[in-house]
């Protein structure tokens, strides 16, 4: 019998869920573990909240092309607005102003996110690195406002 893939728990793993939004591998966990993976994709134990954002940042600087940008390290320090380099640029990717809330993150990327889409936008040159930069940069911003909440 298969197990949940939740460390520690001992329930079966009847429920798959996908380990990346493009990946067909799968985590199997029981009903409890899977509803919360869903709620929150980076919920999976095997990656502290560390490596998450560090694996969001690498992921958006070479989305945005900022891998000689001499933004170092996760984040950067945090300015007056408590909103750090890599943050605000995510911020500018979603064309919103620095410390938007999530409510407006989430409605901007939404409408972004269908012009630049390869099924829904217009196609236009360019815009499937823009719809990666925009993923990217949604990412950095779930996971700041995801530690606000
Ligand atoms: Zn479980």
């Amino acid at each position: 019998m298969r197990l949940c893939d939740y460390q520690g728990c001992d329930k079966p793993g009847e429920y798959p869920a996908p380990k990346s939004p493009h990946s067909d591998d799968k985590w199997w966990f029981c009903v409890e573990h899977v509803s919360a993976y869903n709620r929150n994709w980076n919920f999976f134990t095997g990656m502290s909240k560390a490596e998450a954002e560090k694996r969001a940042a690498d992921d958006f600087r070479e989305a945005a092309g900022f891998q000689n940008s001499g933004i170092y390290g996760w984040g950067g320090p945090e300015d007056r607005d408590g909103v750090s380099d890599v943050e605000r640029q995510a911020y500018a990717v979603l064309e919103l102003e620095p410390g938007a809330d999530e409510h407006a993150v989430r409605r901007q990327y939404r409408r972004l996110a269908k012009k630049y889409h390869p099924d829904t936008g217009d196609g236009a040159e360019g815009s499937e690195d823009a719809f990666h930069r925009l993923r990217a940069a949604y990412e950095i911003l779930k996971l700041r406002l995801g530690a606000q909440a």
